[in-house]
């Protein structure tokens, strides 16, 4: 059987390695974390992540402990509509749909589908050496491991990238984010299916179902007028709309999760020999578009394939990088400028930014969505 060892149990090493199972491969993972924690946020998955689940078998688990979105919105502070996106015909035509789910319950439904897989906890990669065509792993409790190939999915400060690559550089995107989950407060009902993103001067408030009752919601301020993590975020968004300071006041403080925005300016190269990076080791983005794990689900489909198709490593690793990396970069770079915008703190600028906002045809974002949307493979 061939082998492969992945580093990181993130989203995008588990779904690769169920991915790899169904190609035939013998795959082993090394995670840092001594346990997998029960981390205290939802995602999104998109169209195009849930259309990858589809095909790995494992989409009926995902719509079973999720919550169904069938649109994503932007609205003002008077929570007026600037972008009323409605996700039903992308759904229809891909077959697939937009869901919201606690991060834990997605975890522990992609380790189900990884009952045989050995997961090594508490093994930090510190570096890698390829010694005539295998890969030496060293990990910092002095142990090593020798594997044919290894793919780096151990996120955007990726221990595989580094001791491949010499120069790439984190972009800091100088937004800070909180994140919760909370028993949905009576004034949210209204908004069951819906994603609704507010924007205004310098910040910004999120909110979609993740269960019947449960809301995940993300809140970001930029940094330059940070007070610190702990800042009150009632306070902050004193002047939105009611719900969202019912989301904020139904949240306990200690659920809240605190994070700096980054991401990894695009790199030229993904893979050297026997190593490939996936997921936010390799193209990492802001979390405007919501697409950074969805990126690493796609990268995970598409390598296994790549790898099973091509002749040699190098074929499918090349082949890999070409059939990923342009979106993946274009998500990347459009992500990037859509939080500048987003976050604007001038008057003017915030003006005129909802009045392009709620001009702009719909045929715009839809063709922005049928891009990120569309599997080309
Ligand atoms: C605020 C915020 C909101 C987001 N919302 C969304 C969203 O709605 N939709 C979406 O698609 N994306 C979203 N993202 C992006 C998404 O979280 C990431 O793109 C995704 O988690 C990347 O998955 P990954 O597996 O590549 O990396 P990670 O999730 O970072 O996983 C890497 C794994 O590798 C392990 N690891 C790291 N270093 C080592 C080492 N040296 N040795 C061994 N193991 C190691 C880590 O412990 C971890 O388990 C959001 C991001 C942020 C910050």
């Amino acid at each position: 059987m061939k082998e492969i060892t992945i580093i990181g149990a993130g989203i995008g090493g588990l779904t690769a390695a169920i991915a790899l199972q169904k190609q035939g491969y013998e795959v082993e993972i090394f995670e840092q974390a001594a346990a997998f924690k029960k981390a205290g946020s939802g995602i999104n998955l998109a169209i195009n992540a849930m259309q990858i689940y589809q095909r790995l078998g494992v989409y009926e688990d995902i719509l079973a402990h999720s919550s169904y979105t069938h649109s994503m919105s932007v609205r003002d502070k008077s929570f007026d509509y600037l972008v009323k996106g409605d996700l039903t015909g992308f759904e229809k035509k891909y077959g697939a749909k937009t869901v919201a789910i606690h991060r834990a319950s997605l975890h522990e439904i992609l380790l189900n589908h990884l009952k045989d897989t050995p997961i090594h906890l508490d093994k930090k990669l510190q570096k890698l050496e390829q010694i005539n065509g295998t890969v030496k792993l060293h990990f910092e409790d002095g142990t090593e491991h020798i594997s044919p190939i290894v793919i780096g999915a151990d996120g955007i400060h990726s221990a595989v990238r580094t001791s491949i690559f010499d120069a790439t550089v984190l972009r800091d995107g100088n937004q800070i984010c909180w994140r919760g989950i909370c028993k949905a407060p009576e004034l949210a009902t209204a908004y069951k299916h819906e994603l609704n993103e507010i924007w205004g001067k310098g910040n910004r408030f999120g909110f979609v179902y993740i269960t019947d009752e449960d809301i995940y919601w993300y809140a970001l301020k930029n940094k330059d007028r940070l007070k610190g993590r702990d800042e009150n975020l009632l306070d902050v968004f004193s002047d939105y709309p009611a719900v969202v300071k019912a989301i904020i006041s139904s949240t306990g403080k200690e659920d809240i999760l605190y994070n700096e925005i980054w991401d990894l300016h695009p790199i030229h190269q993904w893979h050297k020999g026997n190593v490939c990076l996936l997921g936010d080791a390799a193209h990492a983005t802001t979390p405007n578009l919501g697409q950074g794990a969805v990126q690493a689900i796609e990268s995970a489909y598409v390598l296994s394939h790549c790898l099973e198709q091509e002749d040699s490593i190098e074929q499918a690793f090349n082949r890999f990088q070409e059939m990923r990396k342009t979106k993946a970069d274009h998500i990347t770079n459009t992500s990037w400028r859509l939080g500048k915008m987003a976050q604007s703190e001038s008057t003017i600028v915030c003006g005129l930014r909802n009045f392009m906002t709620r001009m702009t045809p719909a045929s715009v974002a839809n063709k922005m969505n049928e891009f990120i949307y569309r599997l080309d493979y």
